[in-house]
């Protein structure tokens, strides 16, 4: 199937093939027609499958098809709702790429950066809001925000929206929009709460399930390591050294675990960089445009700052701490090999993280491979080598008991 299959008007088709694509993804060919003939849908599809796509391509082509004129004045007609700053300004980001040959203006508003800018140009009117939901329902009491015209309303990461407490205030902006508008809800997992939310909010809309999210893309080959949990950040250290090529994705649990273990590749002279929730807006678009543009190699995330984000050519994640919900290591290993790029994917896990590996085994229905020859196995019978690399700050190991055993799964 190709983009002209899809009906995509020109201005489209012409920013398509700016953007270097060749074909629609499946959820793109899924979703457009629906969406075009103005239906509801629920889409159950994670970030890294075009999904942004599937949406902002109609929505802008339905307000692509009434443009009667360069300005529409101060009516917001399609409002897209997401769960993070980052997230946000990525859908913005794809919305000006695509609208590139048209006269309609998209606009980005999240909490975190001065209200007056964006205020500025809400004044000034737009035709497509990206918002997270505090910042919008700030905007709209303040009489800046306008919902009455709203044609399209999208909520994307739904479930991400459902864990961090949105959902009142996502009902909330629903209820602010018409009632004949059509509404589109992305979610990369559809669970009960999601479900319920959809039957209220939905008008009969069209299911499309592209990618269950238990499955693993193809192109990320995966690696686990077991390892003493006080030699984590050796074995971390030691993977950066001399396995790894090119960049990585580190992911860590909490706050004060992605501070540890930027600190210390500091120390050890790498240079690093990390998001998390306490970091303020501009920090964190920092640190990732840091990392995208080649400037850091090496960027630490809390899986809420890292989820959605887009890099392109991101070749490794470490799962640093094994996440304890199967969907999450789904999530975080997806980040790598999109569009046929090649990704790896290191699970680093200790003694007490053997249970969430044996859960995620089972989600994803795939043994994980079993990395045995590195300087830190979990085997207590296996014997301490030492390290002499240079400048290393951690020398001591225990030797490897790959030789014997290699690929050997320990439990
Ligand atoms: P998303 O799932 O929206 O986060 O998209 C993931 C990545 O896929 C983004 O970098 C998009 O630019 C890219 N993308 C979207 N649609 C296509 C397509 N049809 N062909 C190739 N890449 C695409």
């Amino acid at each position: 199937m190709s983009f002209k299959d899809l009906k995509l008007i020109k201005p489209l088709l012409k920013a398509i093939e700016a953007s270097g694509y060749t074909e629609p993804t499946l959820v793109q060919q899924k979703a457009i027609p629906p969406i075009l003939d103005k239906k509801d849908v629920i889409v159950s599809a994670q970030t890294g499958t075009g999904k942004t796509a599937a949406f902002a391509m109609p929505i802008l082509q339905l307000l692509f098809d009434k443009q009667d004129a360069p300005r529409r004045g101060k009516k917001i007609k399609a409002l897209i709702i997401s769960p993070t700053r980052e997230l946000a300004s990525q859908i913005q980001q794809n919305f000006k790429t695509y609208s590139q040959f048209s006269n309609l203006r998209t606009f980005v508003i999240f909490g975190g950066t001065s209200i007056e800018p964006q205020i500025d140009v809400l004044k000034k009117g737009v035709d497509i809001l990206v918002a997270t939901p505090g910042r919008l329902l700030d905007l709209h009491k303040q009489d800046y925000i306008n919902l009455d015209y709203i044609e399209t309303l999208v909520l994307d990461e739904a479930d991400l929206m459902l864990a961090m407490g949105f959902i009142d205030d996502v009902k909330k902006i629903e209820r602010l929009c018409p009632e004949n508008k059509q509404t589109l809800l992305f979610s990369a997992t559809i669970p009960y709460k999601i479900e319920q939310l959809a039957i209220t909010i939905l008008k009969d809309p069209e299911r499309i399930d592209v990618t269950p999210t238990k499955s693993v893309a193809k192109d990320v080959s995966q690696v686990l390591y077991y390892v003493p949990k006080r030699n984590k950040i050796e074995l971390c250290l030691h993977l950066i050294r001399n396995t790894i090529k090119g960049n990585v994705l580190i992911f860590r649990r909490t706050k004060f675990g992605v501070n540890k273990l930027e600190q210390t590749l500091l120390k050890n002279g790498y240079k690093v960089d990390s998001i998390h929730g306490d970091k303020n807006q501009s920090d964190r678009q920092t640190a990732l445009n840091k990392f995208k543009n080649g400037y850091v190699k090496i960027l630490i995330a809390t899986d809420v700052a890292a989820r959605g984000i887009d890099i392109n050519e991101l070749d490794n994640v470490f799962n640093f701490d094994m996440p304890n919900v199967a969907e999450t290591y789904v999530h975080r290993i997806g980040r790598t090999g999109r569009a046929g790029h090649i990704g790896k994917a290191y699970a680093i896990c200790s003694a007490d993280e053997k249970n969430y590996v044996k859960t995620i085994e089972q989600y994803i229905n795939v043994q994980i491979p079993v990395e045995t020859e590195h300087p830190y196995p979990l085997d207590p019978k296996a014997k301490p080598i030492v390290h002499k690399k240079k400048g290393s700050k951690y020398k001591k190991g225990r030797k490897s008991t790959a030789s014997k055993k290699k690929k050997k799964r320990w439990y």
